[in-house]
């Protein structure tokens, strides 16, 4: 007799690494690889945040703060909400697994768009509910009236990521707002903006409203693609006092280590370096954006820190042979057949060389095969 894993295991996704085989992070970060693939901020932390992380580090005999009290007390203050309102995890993606534990069981239902973030097929998989992938419009973007269509008395959560990964759309914040008017009050709606401030559209505390006026609505943030942080691991939401208790009753309670804590903390005080840094990325957007037109290829209009690239009619045929010369030239992508979207590539924006490398071996890899 062997060891018998639950059945449900069998059906859920595994997580691809950005990272090539053969490589671990370190060895990368001390190469000359370009890493593209997974939408992580080119910067390197602060000093000062560094230095925050070694302070705390001389603590750790002891355990963190289970609460996150003062990472609470400054994303409350920052986003005029009570403490109460903030949830803090170990990266984002741990509330999608905790809503997912706390709200849906076999005969409940999820709604989302696809193609759209990696991690949300898991959360049907692990719980044996049902899940309803809606297809993006033809800009790729978000069908919100599809998906409204969608929601039944057994919906338990609905997904938007806006803006989208993989496909780098945005709905402006009045769309967002008339839609969840519409949705029922029975459906957790998760809005999840972990590129939110790299959009040019609207003020990113806009949203923050919506969770004053909707109990069922739940906003969710990152440190990982802003803050450059993502190897510590924080990530926070915004929502109702009954959401917070309920994914912290199904977590362990020390699901933000003490770095991590200590680390957001200190990231926070440097909102104008964070701004600049963004703004750095936004005018990568616009420099690939338009080297990428004129290879000949057509993008999607991205809001966030990467784009989302048609290699044409025959893409899907031409996909992997372009990531491999791109992978030659020390350029890792991600291949959109991975994420839902044969024929794509999603490319991260890293350093300004970096860039310009990508752009310079994307040419390559067309005049070679497309
Ligand atoms: C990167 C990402 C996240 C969160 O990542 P964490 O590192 O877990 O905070 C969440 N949602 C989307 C759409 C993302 O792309």
């Amino acid at each position: 007799m062997t060891v018998r894993f639950n059945d449900h295991l069998s059906s859920i996704p595994g997580y691809t690494p950005g990272v090539p085989k053969g490589h671990t992070a370190e060895d990368v970060a001390s190469s000359d690889l370009a890493q593209l693939a997974s939408n992580e901020s080119p910067f390197a932390p602060l000093p000062e945040v560094v230095e925050a992380i070694s302070k705390a580090a001389g603590a750790m005999n002891r355990y963190p703060d289970p609460s996150a009290t003062l990472l609470r007390q400054r994303l409350a203050d920052r986003h005029e909400l009570e403490p109460g309102q903030v949830a803090v995890a170990n990266g984002s993606c741990d509330f999608l697994l905790a809503a997912a534990e706390a709200l849906l069981e076999p005969g409940a239902e999820i709604v989302y768009a696809w193609p759209s973030f990696s991690i949300y097929p898991n959360m049907a998989a692990m719980t044996g509910a049902r899940e309803i992938r809606v297809p993006l419009k033809e800009d790729q973007s978000h069908d919100l009236e599809a998906m409204l269509d969608e929601i039944t008395a057994a919906t338990q959560i609905v997904i938007v990521c806006n803006p989208n990964n993989p496909t780098g759309t945005y709905l402006p914040f009045s769309e967002i707002a008339s839609f969840v008017e519409r949705v029922p009050d029975h459906v957790l709606v998760i809005i999840d903006e972990a590129y939110i401030e790299f959009q040019v559209h609207d003020d990113p505390s806009l949203s923050i409203g919506l969770v004053k006026e909707h109990p069922n609505v739940v906003l969710l943030r990152t440190f990982s693609k802003t803050h450059s942080l993502a190897g510590l691991r924080v990530g926070y939401a915004l929502g109702s006092p009954a959401f917070k208790a309920a994914v912290d009753a199904v977590r362990q309670p020390f699901s933000v280590n003490a770095l991590a804590q200590a680390a957001a903390v200190e990231a926070l005080e440097h909102g104008d370096v964070m701004q600049r840094q963004i703004e750095n990325q936004i005018r990568e957007r616009v420099r690939v954006e338009s080297a990428v037109a004129d290879l000949g290829l057509n993008t999607t209009d991205s809001q966030a820190n990467f784009s989302w690239i048609s290699l044409g009619e025959n893409g899907a045929e031409i996909e992997d042979a372009v990531v491999g010369v791109l992978a030659e030239a020390g350029i890792v992508v991600r291949a959109g057949r991975l994420l839902g979207g044969p024929g794509w590539l999603r490319v991260s924006y890293g350093t300004v060389d970096e860039n310009d490398r990508f752009v310079a071996a994307l040419g390559d890899a067309i005049s070679i095969h497309g």
